[in-house]
């Protein structure tokens, strides 16, 4: 696969964990975010904070061990989704741009550092 960029978000594993935890959906459009660990989308209490709508959540984002079970693939920096990231890795400045971003701050932060790192 000929690559131009690849962009690495690092994220905490009990932060990207409480992120997966905290979605919440709207009953009444699954296009409005909410998310009870994130202050940009939080609900409004119990409800969308977009149309005041209930709120459910997916069983599978509620089952820890699954969860804990996606992320050791994905963290799996020998055989996992970081290991095909490391890949490119190495292969930067060698027609590869790697990118490495903090997932940590907010949706607009992570997205104007990516930008700032675009350009
Ligand atoms: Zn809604």
């Amino acid at each position: 696969m000929a690559l131009d960029i690849v962009i690495e978000i690092l994220l905490d594993r009990e932060i990207a964990k409480n992120r997966i935890m905290g979605r919440r959906l709207c009953v009444n459009d699954n296009n409005h975010p909410n998310n009870i660990y994130i202050d940009a989308i939080k609900p409004d209490g119990d409800t969308c904070r977009v149309c005041g709508g209930d709120l459910k959540t997916r069983d599978d984002d509620q089952d820890g061990g699954a969860i804990n079970k996606r992320h050791a693939i994905y963290y799996d920096a020998t055989e996992g989704t970081l290991a095909s990231a490391y890949y490119f890795k190495d292969l930067a400045g060698k027609g590869i741009k790697y990118i490495t971003l903090d997932g940590a701050p907010s949706v607009k932060e992570v997205t104007d550092e990516l930008i700032s790192k675009l350009t």
